[in-house]
């Protein structure tokens, strides 16, 4: 199921790209393996899946550790999922970008933790794009500030910014928040330019689209995509 499932992502991605003239190399997928086995983490990744999007701190850690030692070439673990300030030290050193920097409170956490680990974290900034009050994530308007505190921060590397849109029918009434989100990246690093050429700022991520909206996303510059139910199939939630 997991073989016939990829390919018809990678069919849809693939289009996608060709409908606005991208190239596939710029769009990576993540396969969101939240409340699913590792041995279908092990499927796909048979299959040449190496990014792999997890909510919780626990399950990442579990998976992490099962799977980072036995398999031969890498695998990235993102967390996709809020993150609680305690929580930053378990994944600290075991995930390849954290999806989901809300807060300067948080980023702070993450700052101790891998300065003490003396390494870099690569990190988005979560948008509340369409200002959802369910949903995690600042409002456009903040997100300027927050970067500005954060590249005070030197363990920290701001790569771009991440939204989960609106659960709709139709994924054609996201893409005007799509769009909206590739604008706040361009226009933020348009005037970070003559910011002395801070190395932790690089906003090349745009880490938007999930099952069913990831064509329209790509289509307005997504770079990831976060495709759970499209690659894994339902969770069922005990
Ligand atoms: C669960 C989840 C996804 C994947 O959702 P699907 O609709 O199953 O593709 C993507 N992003 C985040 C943040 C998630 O929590």
């Amino acid at each position: 199921m997991i073989n016939e499932n990829l390919l018809e992502v990678e069919q849809r991605i693939q289009a996608a790209c060709d409908r606005v003239g991208r190239n596939r190399s710029e769009v990576t997928l993540i396969a969101v393996s939240k409340t699913k086995p590792t041995s279908m983490i092990r499927e796909a990744y048979e299959l040449g899946m190496r990014h792999y999007g997890e909510n919780k701190v626990q399950e990442l850690v579990d998976k992490y550790e099962e799977l980072n030692n036995e398999l031969k070439e890498p695998i990235y673990f993102h967390q996709i999922g809020h993150l609680q300030r305690n929580k930053v030290k378990y994944i600290i050193d075991k995930v390849a970008l954290i999806h989901s920097v809300d807060s300067l409170r948080l980023a702070l956490q993450i700052e101790e933790e891998a300065s003490k680990k003396n390494i870099i974290s690569d990190i988005l900034i979560e948008v509340n794009i369409a200002e959802e009050e369910t949903k995690f994530g600042v409002t456009a308007d903040q997100v300027q500030p927050l970067i500005e505190e954060i590249l005070k921060l030197p363990h920290i590397r701001v790569r771009g910014l991440m939204t989960i849109a609106p659960f709709v029918e139709n994924p054609e009434k996201n893409r005007m928040y799509f769009k909206k989100l590739r604008e706040l990246n361009v226009d933020i690093k348009s005037k970070n330019i003559d910011n002395n050429g801070n190395d932790n700022l690089i906003l090349d991520i745009l880490s938007m689209g999930m099952t069913g909206d990831f064509e329209v996303a790509i289509e307005e510059g997504a770079t990831m995509v976060r495709v759970g139910t499209g690659i894994f199939g339902e969770r069922s939630y005990h």
